[in-house]
């Protein structure tokens, strides 16, 4: 392998005649900050905290060059071979499925691009990475900003309190709040400590929809805050502000912009924690800063560091309204596939549907795999023509769940939890075949923590029906009654 100075890399990417990738170099130390130099501003504020591209840079070479010199630029490679294996810095994906070759204006050679943030302008071999390594960019405090005249529930106050501890401190925490606890107030406080220490905030999700309903609330909260909205095609794309929303996309621009990240990945579901996710949050975040994760149904891993002792993790067992979770119930409905084959639907579930237009109580009804679901909404229909199915990839989901949301669908049939906005005031819930794999613990839970989140209707039904009850159905149950229990005892 070639070694080469940073300075040699960025002319080795302008000048084709050397016919090098900087996949193929090691690159000697950056030179030490030479503090009498007189540093584009400009730059400064362009990079500070951020992960760029020359593409997205667009400087003239020599301005590069000269910072480069003087030790206030440090350069990277984009995607290189880490341990044998092809990887992009920018996305943290080392799937090779993920790579591909293409002839490359640049380097005139095949040269291996990134297909995983191909949305974000493509990153190859000879693309050369940038980031600001001169005097940081500081941020005025702002106090007092929190505008919210609300009231925490006694669990969102414990949570609150200790979120500020965690960024004072500074150190991570895990908040472990049950659905429909209340999170956003929950961070609040926190933000206003941070913001008065004129530290950066952000928020990151894998969903723009989450993206979309909080930025409204966070700006009413705190108007004078600098907020940043960041989602695929948003106008505040890059901006680096005082407070920041972001998909795990868009947030795989930022290199260590943050010092208090807060990753929100509850409702991700049914994908576990995108991995992008925790790559971007790595690199995103300042490396002494606070990382809180928000979550209803931590993973096992994230679990077992709490019993270690490795993570703080503060529990809200109880709603921001103050009553219990609705406890599953599981229902033996027989062999249901060959009973939809056979164009049936099980008696138990027959019942229950029958009982749901008897009482006029919308419900979901969750199945496994879209294919049975319009096989159950054939069947529903002769007893009951507002029913409907919706799935993630529906053209028409919007107008489904919009109609849902009005009351003109009863019994809506979905292969997936909609999105976070579809919470129903007064409704049930029903999982046909629950034994089925894609119901993982964690995906129960979730899908019992639909009903009952409105407080003029906590109450309601969760059944799930089964051919066979399994591990991950009897952890639901535990899980609800265990955080329930808990709420009962600490009295929140
Ligand atoms: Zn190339
Ligand atoms: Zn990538």
């Amino acid at each position: 392998m070639r070694i080469i100075s940073s300075i040699d890399a960025l002319t080795l990417t302008y000048d084709l005649q050397r016919g090098r990738k900087l996949s193929e170099c090691s690159f000697l130390p950056r030179p030490p900050l030479d503090t009498s130099f007189s540093f584009n501003k400009d730059l400064q504020n362009i990079l500070y905290g951020r992960h760029l591209t020359n593409d997205d840079l667009s400087l003239p070479l020599s301005e590069m060059q000269s910072h480069l010199e003087k030790g206030y630029l440090n350069l990277d490679y984009g995607v290189f071979k880490k341990n044998g294996n092809w990887f992009c810095n920018r996305c943290g994906n080392n799937n090779l499925n993920k790579f591909a070759v293409f002839h490359c204006a640049r380097c005139g050679e095949n040269c291996t691009y990134c297909r995983s943030c191909i949305m974000m302008g493509r990153i190859c071999e000879c693309t050369p990475f940038f980031t600001w390594s001169g005097p940081a960019l500081e941020l005025p405090p702002l106090h007092n900003s929190l505008v919210w005249s609300g009231a925490l529930s006694a669990g969102q106050a414990n949570a609150s309190k200790k979120m500020i501890e965690s960024i004072k401190a500074p150190r991570s925490l895990l908040v472990w709040a049950v659905c429909g606890a209340g999170k956003t107030e929950i961070l609040f406080e926190g933000i206003q400590e941070a913001l008065a220490a004129g530290k950066r905030v952000c928020i990151a999700t894998p969903r723009t929809d989450v993206v979309l309903e909080l930025s409204p609330r966070l700006k009413n909260a705190f108007p004078n805050a600098n907020l940043a909205v960041l989602y695929g095609g948003s106008e505040d794309r890059g901006k680096l502000a005082s407070l920041t929303i972001s998909t795990t996309h868009q947030l795989l621009r930022y290199n260590q912009a943050f010092d208090v990240l807060i990753i929100d990945e509850v409702d991700a579901f049914p994908y576990s924690l995108d991995e992008t996710l925790q790559f971007a949050a790595e690199k995103a975040r300042k490396p002494q800063g606070t990382l809180i994760y928000l979550s209803a149904t931590p993973s096992k891993k994230m679990q077992h560091k709490v019993e270690r002792r490795k993570l703080d993790c503060v529990k809200i067992p109880a709603r921001y309204h103050g009553h219990t979770l609705p406890v599953p119930s599981f229902e033996w409905c027989g062999n249901w596939r060959k009973a939809l084959e056979k164009r049936k639907l099980p008696q138990t579930i027959l019942n229950w549907v029958l009982n749901q237009i008897d009482n006029q109580k919308q419900a979901f009804i969750f199945a496994p795999r879209i294919e049975f679901l319009n096989k159950i909404v054939d069947l529903i229909k002769p007893f009951c023509d507002l029913v409907d199915s919706v799935h993630a990839e529906d053209p028409e989901r919007k107008e489904k769940v919009l109609a849902f949301r009005e009351g003109k669908t009863l019994l809506l049939v979905t292969t997936t939890i909609l999105e976070r906005g579809v919470t129903i005031p007064n409704s049930d819930v029903a999982v046909l075949g629950a034994e089925d794999s894609i119901f993982t613990e964690s995906a129960l839970v979730q899908i019992a923590g639909r009903v009952g989140r409105h407080p003029d209707y906590p109450g309601g039904d969760v059944f799930y029906f089964h051919y066979g009850k399994t591990e991950a159905m009897i952890q639901a149950k535990n899980h609800i009654e265990a955080m329930n229990s808990l709420a009962k005892k600490s009295n929140i």
